[in-house]
């Protein structure tokens, strides 16, 4: 894939020919959970003031949408987290029908209970629920302290409110790595699809990720041992290559960053809680909006966002075994 075009001020296409259309961004870095392979067990996080407001964040999403931005997902840190984020929804979910489809959140559900009528009423249909672990002390472990019961009551009142769920279950060598049928068949039990992500080297961690990097080739050829696998024909425009299983009704998807790039398809870019944006969750090219926001420079936005697109990177090229991490950021800073 060769750089194509020059980019056309004001569009969402890249130089590669890439429609952006999906804008992931991250209302807070903070998290009520600290998971092994995202944060550090003692994090240093953002002064308030360098984060964006909710209104600049809604500023930002009304940029976006006249660019021709058709799905926001609000994500962090932990979104459900960030004080007065009902209202967010409130206001973007307002842009659903006036050029946005669709807004959506991924959340590790502890507070899912609390949003989830909320969410509803606020015009998002689907969230996706992290869940590494259905077993209580393994996810203790594996969060650092959490309470997998606040969870499940969270999904439970997500699908009660009428959310579409899908778990997300980052795929971990011996931590989790007994637990992929277990969690298929709860997840077609419960009405949920299931998507199976690698450990991405993202952010100092003070773990080794290598140890715990499970490529998910592996996973699959576990599971078709049991279940038949059907590849779906489906793509959501994300990274995920789905597949149908015979018999059930849950739908699996599978992320591999590692063990087969997905960039090609990219339809994304990333806003970090600062207003950074970034073209790439594998690379630090970047454009910082805050300031121009703050400014009330409109004008001064798009061109910045101009910029991001003319050199948004072919793709990313994460290897788990380099010696440090791709990028000094972590996932739960760009947005995940
Ligand atoms: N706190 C929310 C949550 O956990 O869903 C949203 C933010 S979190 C950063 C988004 C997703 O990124 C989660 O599904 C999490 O498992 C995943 N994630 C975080 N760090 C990762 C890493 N290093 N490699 C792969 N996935 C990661
Ligand atoms: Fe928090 Fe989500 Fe990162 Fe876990 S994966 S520490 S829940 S931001």
């Amino acid at each position: 894939m060769d750089a194509v075009t020059a980019t056309v001020p004001g569009s969402m296409v890249d130089s590669f020919g890439r429609r952006i259309d999906y804008v992931r961004i991250s209302v807070t870095d903070r998290c009520n959970l600290r998971c092994r392979y995202c944060m550090a067990e003692h994090m240093q996080f953002l002064p308030k003031r360098d984060i964006l407001t909710l209104e600049e964040i809604v500023e930002l999403g009304d940029i976006f949408i006249a660019r021709g931005v058709r799905r926001i997902r609000l994500t962090g840190g932990e979104p459900l987290v960030r004080r007065g984020v009902g209202e967010l929804f409130r206001a973007l979910g307002s842009r659903i029908g006036h050029g946005l489809e669709e807004v959506t959140l991924t959340t590790n559900g502890v507070l899912l209970s609390q949003f989830a009528p909320l969410l509803a009423d606020s015009g998002v249909r689907r969230v996706n629920v992290s869940l590494d672990s259905r077993r209580p002390d393994r996810f203790a472990h594996i969060t650092r302290g959490g309470e997998l019961g606040s969870v499940l009551r969270g999904v439970a009142a997500a699908r009660e409110a009428g959310l579409k769920v899908k778990i997300n279950m980052v795929a971990l060598a011996g931590l989790n790595d007994d637990e992929f049928e277990d969690m298929l068949l709860w997840c077609n039990g419960e009405g949920f699809d299931l998507t199976l992500i690698e450990t991405m080297p993202l952010g100092e961690v003070e773990e080794d990720r290598t140890c715990h990097y499970l490529a998910l080739d592996t996973v699959r050829h576990e599971l078709e041992q049991r279940f038949t696998l059907v590849p779906s024909l489906s793509r959501t425009g994300g990274p995920a290559r789905y597949y149908e299983v015979s018999g059930l009704s849950v739908r699996l998807g599978m992320i591999t960053p590692l063990s087969a790039n997905f960039c090609a398809g990219c339809n994304r870019i990333r806003v970090a809680a600062t207003g950074t944006v970034y073209g790439c969750l594998g690379h630090d090219q970047k454009v910082e909006l805050r300031d121009a926001l703050r400014s009330g420079g409109a004008g001064q936005v798009d061109a910045m966002l101009d910029r991001l697109l003319a050199g948004k990177p072919k793709g990313h090229d994460f290897h788990i075994a380099a010696p440090r991490p791709a990028v000094a950021r972590h996932m739960s800073v760009t947005g995940g």
